[in-house]
């Protein structure tokens, strides 16, 4: 029997904590891929390594500063080299089959909408792609009858829950938080919390921006903004609950009272390997739940007070049109501003408010037609607006 083709697949976020887990489920059955585009930012030498040993045919880094040191590093590969944001998305415009989509932050827009664009399906573990631009991806998906898959846990937990359901007959979702570095800390103490402290996990190895995203559950925000997009269902039928272990991803309702859950060692691998070989499965590197072992799992309703980002996500869905542009990006500034010690813990969510305050009482803006022009726009006006609010409270 003649072996199949092997699947064109490329990888954005390459060098990141989703991009490794990726690579290395591809690397563990070469003959089964052809790897078309690479990307990476700063870490060039990491990028470079796997371009070579996957043999990718290009090699992008997001910063064109940094060109040279790629080409060097890629001398005599055969790989091609290039850099910056417009080079990404001529990457992501590269036939392939399957693409993952594992930029972090709002970059990771407009590649994945080139990939939506000729076609491929799209493994979504940037999950600011519909936070910020929901309806304008799943038109383009439609359009070009391209393929969405989940990735974030959660959102591949509650996709595999559905397998064979009528989404007429879901009730709710459930999705599950661990509750993130700081949540047994006193509230007191959160106000001096650094961002070292915000940055450990306690279930979870990932990337620093979404674990300390986790600590102030905006990155729960963002998931219950990317569940509506995602399934299409009303904001009051998304739940949160916090979970410590981080075991159960997520559980979908149905209205005859059936609660299905989705359990899981905490390892991305799952969710990634699920988006490779769907509809298939296909045996994967992950521990085994030793539920005996386990004894107990444990949920607790979260409280609003430690985690102010949950409701500025339903004032977000409330809202609509291009506010989830803004609030992606005024918590991906308020995050920078934190990381550089320039403000508090509990400020990032103070800020993220100024800032929605401040958008939605110009619906010209938040009414415009969504475009990514329109979305990248109000992404850099938003951005400002938290660098001005920081600049007011200096002055
Ligand atoms: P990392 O920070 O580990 O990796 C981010 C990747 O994006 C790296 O390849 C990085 O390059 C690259 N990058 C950084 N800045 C830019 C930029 N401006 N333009 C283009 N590329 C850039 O992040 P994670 O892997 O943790 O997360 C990636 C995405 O997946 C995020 O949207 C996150 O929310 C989501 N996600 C992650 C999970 C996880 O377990 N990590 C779980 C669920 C979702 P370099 O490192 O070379 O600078
Ligand atoms: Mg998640």
């Amino acid at each position: 029997m003649q072996a199949a083709d092997p699947r064109r697949v490329s990888i954005f976020g390459a060098t990141g904590s989703i991009g490794q887990n990726t690579i290395d489920l591809i690397a563990r059955d070469p003959d089964a891929y052809d790897v078309v585009a690479l990307s990476g930012g700063a870490n060039i030498a990491r990028l470079a390594e796997d371009a070579r040993r996957l043999r990718a045919d290009v090699a992008v880094t997001a910063f064109p500063e940094r060109l040279h040191d790629l080409r060097a590093a890629l001398a005599g590969s055969g790989v091609m080299a290039a850099a910056g944001p417009a080079a990404l998305v001529e990457a992501a415009a590269r036939p392939a089959d399957w693409v993952m989509s594992a930029i972090v932050g709002a970059a990771g827009l407009a590649p994945g909408l080139a990939a939506l664009e000729q076609g491929a399906t799209l493994a979504l573990a940037n999950k600011e792609t519909l936070v910020c631009a929901g309806p304008l991806v799943l038109e383009t998906a439609r359009r070009h009858g391209a393929r969405l898959l989940p990735v974030d846990s959660e959102h591949s937990a509650v996709f595999q829950a559905l397998v064979g359901e009528d989404m007429a007959a879901v009730e709710r979702i459930v999705i599950t938080a661990s509750g993130g570095a700081f949540r047994d800390w006193p509230l007191e103490r959160l106000a001096s919390a650094t961002a070292e402290e915000a940055a450990q996990h306690p279930n979870w190895d990932m990337g620093q921006r979404i674990t300390i995203d986790s600590a102030s559950m905006f990155n729960k925000a963002l998931e219950v903004i990317e569940t509506r997009e995602f399934f299409g269902i009303d904001p009051d039928r998304i739940e949160v609950i916090v979970h410590p272990e981080s075991m159960v991803h997520a559980l979908v309702g149905f209205r005859d009272g059936a609660l299905m859950a989705h359990l899981g060692a905490p390892d991305m691998r799952h969710a990634i390997g699920y988006a490779l070989h769907w509809p298939e499965r296909r045996d994967l590197p992950v521990a085994r739940l030793d539920l005996a072992a386990l004894g107990q799992l444990n949920f607790r309703a979260p409280d609003g007070a430690r985690y102010p980002a949950l409701a500025l996500a339903r004032r977000v869905m409330a809202r609509g049109g291009l506010s989830g542009a803004v609030f992606n990006a005024a918590k991906e500034r308020a995050l920078d501003h934190f990381i550089a010690g320039h403000i508090g813990f509990l400020d990032m969510a103070r800020l993220v408010e100024a800032v929605l305050d401040r958008f939605e009482s110009d619906p010209g803006l938040i009414d415009a037609p969504m475009t990514l022009d329109t979305v990248t726009q109000t992404d850099h006006l938003a951005r400002q607006r938290v660098d001005a609010a920081m600049a007011q409270r200096a002055g």
